[in-house]
């Protein structure tokens, strides 16, 4: 058997060099490529305008898990010893906890809705932790649309501080803007393998003006005009350089969401005789194309034979956070006995198989092949 060329399953693309060479022409001209320069300026007063928000409303990060950390200061501090702990699905990326964890929360983890897999969040006050709770973490997987009314009703009912991390979420927003809250704020990511990149960066969207000075307070030191430390913070700014790769990223970036576009129908049509669930953009993020197999052995047996084929495929969340060993060690006496049952079941379910913007018809055809083949 000739062994066909190895097939990722996401090979990002960004802008190339000669593309970013005006925006860095730019710094090489002002001298100035961080701490809020003029292209880190530009980059988030051309997101929100492309968003349509208001300016306030987008504030650049460092990476997204540092966008997470600089939300939940501005928004809940850290820790209390009254209320030690964060709510968050184990159905996520390590990222979510990390950011609770560095903040001073212990993360406990819940189980995830079979259909939307996040948080329900209609269910959280009947949590039975629910008074040691300091922040409610909820995320949108692969970039669904974050359920954010649900999340302002649950943190007006409750008292609970809750920021949404909705990494990978760029695009429900575009088609949405409303989705962006006064009083939850959201974080997305720019990691290069996101639809929308700046290589690493990533914003917190908050459509609350006090809110997002604290976030820039939060994310440069703690600093507010000054060189003192006024509140709990860390460097999570983004860099001009960075900022010039997103600047150049947006100039076409109407182009690559067709190409994106065209790509998912091509999957649509090569995919639709698969059983189980095929989750495509744009219920997902353009990034993603998950396989729901019908059982957790089609899954094993897809990821063996893709393997033989020279395919790649990703468990993205694997089996949960809860079932990693740095996490393991937050689940207490209290905490352990909350059986995760979705989560399980979906981790030994959810498949991502191979995309690209310029992934061919033949490619995809060699993918879905193999996949008919183990079933
Ligand atoms: C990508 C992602 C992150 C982390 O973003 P980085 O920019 O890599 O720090 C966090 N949460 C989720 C759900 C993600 O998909």
């Amino acid at each position: 058997m000739i062994l066909q060329p190895f097939l990722p399953v996401c090979r990002p693309q960004l802008p190339t060099a000669i593309e970013l060479l005006p925006y860095l022409q730019e710094s090489d001209a002002t001298r100035h490529y961080t701490n809020r320069g003029p292209l880190v300026r530009r980059l988030e007063l051309r997101l929100a305008e492309y968003l349509g928000l208001p300016s306030e409303a987008v504030r650049t990060a460092s990476n997204g898990t540092s966008a997470i950390e600089v939300a939940i200061l501005a928004l809940a501090g850290m820790a209390t010893p009254q209320r030690p702990y964060a709510l968050l699905p184990s159905y996520t990326f390590a990222a979510t906890a990390l950011a609770a964890e560095r903040c001073g929360y212990r993360p406990i983890f819940c189980d995830v809705d079979p259909k939307t897999w996040s948080m329900d969040l209609d269910a959280v006050p009947q949590h039975p932790l629910l008074d040691k709770i300091g922040l409610i973490l909820h995320v949108a997987p692969y970039g669904r649309a974050p359920q954010m009314r649900q999340a302002e009703r649950l943190a007006s009912l409750t008292g609970i501080p809750v920021v949404v991390d909705a990494a990978a979420s760029f695009e429900r927003l575009l088609e949405d803007p409303s989705l962006v809250s006064g009083t939850v704020p959201m974080t997305i990511s720019f990691h290069a393998t996101k639809t929308f990149s700046t290589g690493e960066g990533g914003a917190i969207l908050w459509k609350n003006a006090p809110g997002q000075d604290s976030v820039v307070q939060a994310a440069n030191f703690g600093f507010n005009l000054s060189r003192r430390s006024e509140v709990p913070g860390m460097n999570a700014k983004l860099s001009d350089l960075h900022a010039a790769v997103g600047l150049a990223m947006l100039d076409t970036f109407e182009t690559r969401r067709k190409d994106y576009a065209s790509t998912a129908k091509a999957w649509a049509t090569a995919a639709a005789g698969l059983p189980g669930g095929l989750h495509l953009p744009p219920e997902l993020a353009s990034i993603y194309i998950m396989w729901e197999t019908p059982t957790s052995q089609i899954m094993d047996r897809a990821i063996e034979a893709l393997t033989a084929a020279n395919i790649d495929s990703r468990r993205w969340y694997e089996d949960g956070l809860h079932r990693q060993p740095h996490f393991k060690r937050f689940g207490g006496p209290d905490v352990q006995s909350i059986a995760l049952p979705v989560t399980e079941d979906l981790g030994s379910r959810l498949l991502g198989l191979p995309m690209a913007h310029d992934l061919a018809k033949d490619q995809i055809e060699r993918v879905v092949d193999v996949l008919a083949s183990v079933l």
